[in-house]
């Protein structure tokens, strides 16, 4: 049985282009970037061409403000705490969201254990911040703002660009955290005022492990690693070669006809979620219909458990999620799914299925298939139903489109 991938949020398969063109930094090209002969010579014009590759994506000014990591979390990390610590004589406050990856809400809980204040704005119902209110938390120790610019559980594309003209206006340090924004939606680091950019290569088919910073030129944040003089010294030790092979390639081909790419995903995605909506009654959509990851489906299916529709998707050779790869297997609730003002109850029937781009129509059409049929077994051996429940109408549905 193929399995039915629908879990790109968590991770992306390799493409077949990029494997090929990272196989022979393992072997012929193998050399050390550092050195001085032709093999080395071979490996420092990858990295730099990958480097190129990166800066293009992103509308970078200068490859030389891309700096390689090994993924998301140490980009954002870095980002993070590089830049608190270089400003601590400025400032110690620091701007976000409630609906982070834990890769910036945990950096930001570990820098108020280390003397820095953080205001975690809250979101509306469908998961938006506004530049209004990153505006109005600003104060004058305020010295830096990070805000995610699509969210990987509820698709939520943040209004980044308005984000960044305020920072850009009191003079203050932007990150975003870009991972699953990157070959989803166009960016441009100059015209979008961004200081600070994480990317990471398995979101779009490149491969785990490997990762990049944007620091804008003349942002300074404190080193990373300590050691050896790669990655301008910022980050030493020696590169992940075939990595940012990879990386490079899978961002050229993720950004190339992205306008083209993405609108066929939404509309796969739409077809996706209108068709739960028409098959299964007692179901909302988790995060907005527009402003939208293209990839991104999250929906609430009343009176059952996400995680008994993902075992039951799983046997049907479906992969799925019921929120981020990071929380399931722990009981909480998502964090998202709960700013965005969901109840317990209804936080946990979520299920997140995500296209990637090799998904098909056919893929789509046979989850549609099986899912209502789990969906009542499921709902036939719930404790929870319309008597039981807590959750009213009107909670249920709260912030849904009307149809
Ligand atoms: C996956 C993800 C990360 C972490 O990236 P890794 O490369 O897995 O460390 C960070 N932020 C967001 C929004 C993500 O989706």
């Amino acid at each position: 049985m193929n399995t039915i991938y629908l879990d790109n949020a968590a991770t992306t398969a390799v493409s077949p282009e990029v494997l090929e063109t990272m196989l022979p930094y393992f072997t012929e090209h193998f050399g050390n970037p550092s050195s001085v002969h032709a093999t080395g010579r071979d490996a420092r014009k990858a990295i730099e061409n990958a480097r190129r590759q990166v800066a293009a994506a992103i509308n970078a000014a200068n490859p030389q403000e891309i700096y390689f990591t090994a993924g998301g979390s140490e980009s954002d990390n870095w980002a993070i705490k590089g830049a608190a610590f270089q400003n601590r004589k400025k400032g110690n406050h620091i701007i976000t969201t409630a609906i982070e990856h834990h890769a910036v809400l945990h950096t930001c809980k570990w820098l108020e254990r280390q003397g820095f204040e953080v205001t975690y704005l809250p979101v509306d119902e469908n998961g938006f911040v506004t530049a209004e209110q990153v505006e109005q938390a600003i104060t004058d120790r305020t010295i830096l703002i990070t805000v995610m610019a699509a969210n990987n559980e509820i698709g939520t594309l943040e209004p980044i660009a308005e984000i960044g003209k305020v920072a850009k206006a009191h003079k203050i340090l932007f990150h975003t955290d870009a991972v699953q924004a990157v070959g989803a939606i166009p960016l441009d680091v100059q015209a979008m005022n961004i200081d600070m950019l994480s990317m990471s290569g398995h979101k779009f088919h490149g491969p785990k492990g490997i990762g990049a910073l944007y620091i804008r030129r003349g942002v300074r944040i404190d080193t990373l690693i300590h050691g050896g003089a790669q990655e301008r010294g910022q980050r030493a030790g020696t590169e992940n070669l075939a990595g940012i092979v990879g990386m490079g390639k899978a961002i050229e081909i993720a950004t190339t006809d992205l306008a083209a790419k993405s609108a066929k995903t939404a509309a796969l995605r739409d077809r996706l979620i209108d068709g739960i909506l028409e098959r299964i009654p007692d179901v909302r959509v988790n995060g907005p219909r527009e402003r939208r990851l293209p990839n991104n489906c999250n929906v609430s299916v009343r009176y059952i458990e996400g995680e008994s529709m993902l075992l039951r998707l799983d046997l049907a050779g479906i992969a799925a999620s019921s929120g981020s790869a990071c929380t399931s297997g722990s009981l909480d609730p998502s964090h998202v799914l709960l700013a965005i003002g969901l109840p317990h109850e209804v936080a946990h029937g979520s299920l997140r299925m995500t296209l990637g781009s090799d998904s098909t129509q056919e893929e789509v059409d046979k989850v549609l298939e099986v899912l209502p049929g789990i969906v009542s077994d499921l709902r036939a051996m719930s404790v929870l139903n319309e008597r039981t429940s807590t959750v009213t109408d009107e909670v249920f549905y709260r912030a849904q489109p009307k149809a």
